[in-house]
C-alpha cells in the first residue's frame, strides 16, 4: 500500500498508525491540516473490508474535516480517527484507553470526538487518558455530549434552506423525503423533518433502528437497495459515504440531496453529474457541521446551548451563498464549497474566530 501516492492523499500532516496487541487496538489517526489550529474531528469504529479501505477513509475524511471546520468558521483544522474494528477484538475499556493514549501522544493535534460506531460514553474512556477529547457525557446546564442531535438540527435546516433554493418552497408540508440510514442522527432528523408534514421514506440495515423510526408517525419502509433511488422531493443520506456515483446518479429521483453522511460523493465528478440532472447538492461537510460546532464549544468550554444553536442557525446562510455563487457561476456546489474552504485555509488562522 502507498500513502504518497495514494489519490486522497493531499499533503496530510500525520498519518499516526497504532497497532496495540495488548488490546485489539488498531487504528490510524491522519491529521489533514493544523493550519486554523488543532485539527478536530471524530473517531470511526468500522469494520474495513481491508486496510488500504481505512486508509482511504480517512485520509478523505480528515480533509472533509478541515474544510467542515474552516466554512464553518471553528478555530480548528482537520483531523479524524478509524479504528479498524475486528471480532477479536470487541469494544472494551482498555481498548479506549489505549486510544485515549495514542491521541495523547500527538500532544494536542489531534481532538476527537465520536463518529460512527462510537458513543459518548466511549469518549469518557478516552479521557480517562488524553484531555484532546470531546463530546463527552453532559454534565450540568451547558452544550455539549452527543453532537448527533446538533447535526441532525442542522441537516434539517439546511435541507429547508435548499428545498428553497430548488423548490422555490419555505414549507416541507407534503414534501416526500427519503432517509437513508436512521441511526443517531437519521433518527432525529426523521423526527424533525415528520413534524414539519414532510412525507418520509426511511431504510436501514440495523432492525432496531428502522422500528425506533416506524414509530414516527407517517414514516414508512423501504429496502436499504432501493432508498437511494425512492420517487422523492428530497433524498438524505445519512448512512455511509460514497453513495452518490456514477452507477447512482443516473437513477436518482430526487431533486435535492441534503443529508448528513460525510463523503457522499464518491469523486469531485459526481458533483458535476448531479448538476448536470438539475439535483441540487447540499455539500456533506457543510450541512452536517452542527456536530462538530458543539463538540468544539465544548471543548473551547464556550459552552452554551444558545451559542450553540445560534452557530448551527448558520448552516442555512452558508448553504445559500453556496447554492447562490454555483447558479451563478454555473459550478458544481461541491466544487464551489471546497474552492471556498480551500481560501478560508489558505488565509489562515487569523480569519478565524468561535462566535
Ligand atoms: P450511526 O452509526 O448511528 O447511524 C448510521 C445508520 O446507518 C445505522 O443505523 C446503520 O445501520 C445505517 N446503515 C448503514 N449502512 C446502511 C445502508 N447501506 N442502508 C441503510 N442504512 C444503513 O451514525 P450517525 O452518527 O447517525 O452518522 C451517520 C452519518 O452522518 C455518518 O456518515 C457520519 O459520519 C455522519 N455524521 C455524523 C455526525 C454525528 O454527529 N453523529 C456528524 C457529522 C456527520
Amino acid at each position: 500500500m502507498t500513502v504518497f501516492d495514494h489519490r486522497e492523499f493531499d499533503h496530510h500532516e500525520i498519518l499516526h498508525f497504532v497497532d496495540d496487541p495488548a488490546t485489539g487496538l488498531r487504528v490510524i489517526i491522519a491529521v489533514h491540516s493544523t493550519a486554523l489550529g488543532p485539527a478536530a474531528g471524530g473517531c470511526r469504529r468500522w469494520q474495513y473490508a481491508s486496510d488500504a479501505d481505512a486508509v482511504t477513509d480517512v485520509l478523505r475524511l480528515s480533509r472533509g474535516m478541515t474544510y467542515k471546520n474552516a466554512i464553518a468558521g471553528l478555530p480548528f483544522g482537520g483531523g479524524k480517527a478509524v479504528i479498524l474494528a475486528d471480532d477479536d477484538a470487541p469494544k472494551s475499556e482498555a481498548l479506549f484507553r489505549a486510544l485515549g493514549r495514542a491521541i495523547d501522544t500527538l500532544g494536542g493535534r489531534y481532538i476527537t470526538a465520536e463518529d460512527v460506531g462510537m458513543s459518548p460514553e466511549d469518549m469518557r474512556i478516552v479521557s480517562e487518558e488524553t484531555r484532546y477529547v470531546s463530546g463527552l457525557p453532559r454534565s450540568g446546564e451547558g452544550a455539549g455530549g452527543d453532537p448527533s442531535p446538533w447535526t441532525a438540527w442542522g441537516c434539517y435546516l439546511g435541507i429547508k434552506a435548499a428545498v428553497e433554493a430548488r423548490l422555490g418552497s419555505d414549507s416541507l408540508e407534503g414534501l416526500k423525503i427519503a432517509v437513508q440510514g436512521v441511526g443517531h442522527v437519521g433518527l432525529h432528523l426523521t423526527k424533525l423533518l415528520a413534524e414539519d408534514g414532510a412525507k418520509l421514506v426511511v431504510a436501514d440495515v440495523n432492525r432496531d433502528n428502522l422500528k425506533k423510526a416506524q414509530e414516527i408517525a407517517g414514516v414508512s419502509e423501504v429496502s436499504p437497495r432501493d432508498i437511494l433511488f425512492a420517487d422523492v422531493d428530497i433524498l438524505a443520506p445519512c448512512a455511509l459515504g460514497n453513495v452518490l456515483n456514477s452507477q447512482t446518479i443516473p437513477k436518482l429521483k430526487a431533486k435535492v440531496i441534503a443529508g448528513a453522511a460525510n463523503n457522499q460523493l464518491s469523486t469531485e465528478e459526481d458533483g458535476a453529474r448531479l448538476a448536470e440532472r438539475e439535483i441540487l447538492y447540499a455539500p456533506d461537510y457543510v450541512i452536517n457541521a452542527g456536530g462538530i460546532i458543539s463538540v468544539a464549544h465544548e471543548f473551547l468550554d464556550q459552552s452554551s446551548e444558545e451559542q450553540v444553536r445560534a452557530e448551527v442557525s448558520r448552516i442555512p446562510e452558508r448553504l445559500h451563498e453556496i447554492f447562490a455563487d454555483a447558479k451563478q457561476s454555473q459550478r458544481p456546489t461541491n466544487v464551489i464549497a471546497d474552492e471556498l474552504a480551500r481560501r478560508i485555509v489558505a488565509g489562515g488562522a487569523d480569519t478565524r474566530q468561535i462566535a
